[in-house]
């Protein structure tokens, strides 16, 4: 049985990636910026890593800046621009997006019922107060919601206003072939399958302001420091491994994911389940337990080889703190009984449903308010 259930904090390394990831450092260790032969094969595969990549989420790969991860796009995106140019966020974006913007001109563009952006509300504020850049995430962390971007993208170029989305939970999980259409992209590579601390920023062809990291010509001059090329050769092989089962994972996986919901539904009542009436990942559930705080599930469902989440791993700890359910106006109390469960790509029907048993065995035991098991 796998009890890993925590997927949208991080995945394992995919075997495709960890192959690619040896051979790189046992082939290509060289710094790509040195002068010699083998320096060089190191940098062409460098170049030909960013091209695949371009090849799969429809971006010229000289928009490509590789980063250490999407931490660090979304703040060298927001650092990149003028200090009095007004950005509009999402009110449920992460907090590398939320920090990010903190103490600049921001201005926050609400969620609907079911933890979605609505198309209409972007068009009335960018009418009513011209901003220069708009940022949505493709998918949510939390509740898996899936954010309409290609609509809000095409509004924002029909207006000549600049579009980010943060996909870091988009890709590796949809077809991410037209992403490209957005002007900045985030993405992150331990989401899908690759090593932590590597990611990247897509920027517009022309754009050359990027300066968040200083020091050496690396990367077109946009991002100072030695490219951790294994990291990279690997995240783009995780994404290559992936992108063409993606389909078949969606259906077969949120069939799964579904059938939990309902086991749980039998079970526990009433079951909040956010954003269920939303087009959400396939792999996600965030909901709202009818009673017990959330921390009291986890450690018991961790003893029990299960790990879950409370909202989302950046906010985890500090009880309560799930953005999308404060977005949607929950109420202290209920903040904190939300629990996030992330399945992943080989996630099996016996996983989901030992899951599902594991979570009335715990309730029973909290009833009982007898000691952990
Ligand atoms: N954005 C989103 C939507 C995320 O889910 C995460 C990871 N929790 C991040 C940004 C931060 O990613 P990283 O760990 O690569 O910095």
């Amino acid at each position: 049985m796998n009890g890993y259930f925590d997927y949208n904090a991080t995945t394992p390394l995919h075997p495709a990636a960890r192959d690619a990831w040896l051979r790189a450092s046992e082939k290509h260790w060289h710094n790509p910026s040195s002068l010699y032969r083998d320096a060089g094969l190191t940098s062409q595969q460098l170049e030909s890593a960013r091209e695949r990549l371009g090849d799969l989420i429809g971006a010229e790969a000289e928009r490509i800046v590789f980063t250490s991860g999407a931490t660090e796009s979304n703040n060298a995106l927001f650092a990149s621009l003028p200090a009095d140019a007004l950005v509009v966020i999402s009110a449920i974006e992460h907090p590398s997006v939320r920090e990010a913007v903190r103490g600049r001109n921001a201005v926050e563009l609400p969620v609907n019922a079911s933890g979605v952006v609505e198309v209409e509300e972007l068009k009335q504020l960018i009418t009513s107060k011209r901003p220069a850049l708009v940022s949505v995430m493709a998918a949510n962390n939390e509740s898996g919601a899936l954010q309409p971007w290609r609509e809000l993208a095409a509004l924002c170029r029909e207006h000549g206003v600049l579009f980010h989305t943060d996909a870091a939970q988009w890709l590796g999980k949809l077809d991410a072939a037209d992403l490209g259409d957005c002007d900045y992209i985030t993405g992150s590579a331990h989401k899908f399958g690759g090593n932590k601390g590597c990611g990247f920023l897509v920027l517009p062809k022309e754009d050359s302001r990027l300066g968040f990291i200083r020091g050496g010509p690396q990367e077109n001059g946009r991002r100072a420091g030695t490219e951790n090329y294994p990291a990279i050769e690997a995240m783009v092989t995780a994404l290559e491994a992936i992108t063409p089962r993606l389909s078949e994972i969606q259906h077969t996986q949120s069939k799964l994911r579904d059938g939990f919901i309902t086991e749980m539904r039998a079970r526990f009542e009433p079951l909040r389940v956010i954003s269920e009436s939303a087009p959400r990942l396939w792999n996600t559930v965030l909901m709202v337990m009818p009673e017990h705080d959330n921390l009291k599930w986890l450690t018991r469902l961790s003893r029990r080889g299960f790990s879950i989440s409370t909202g989302s791993a950046c906010s985890s700890g500090k009880e309560g703190s799930s953005v999308v359910v404060t977005a949607l106006g929950a109420s202290a109390e209920e903040l904190k009984r939300v629990v996030r469960i992330s399945g992943g790509w080989e996630t099996t029907e016996a996983d989901w449903q030992a899951l599902a048993a594991s979570f009335v065995e715990v309730f029973e035991e909290l009833n009982r308010g007898g000691k952990p098991q």
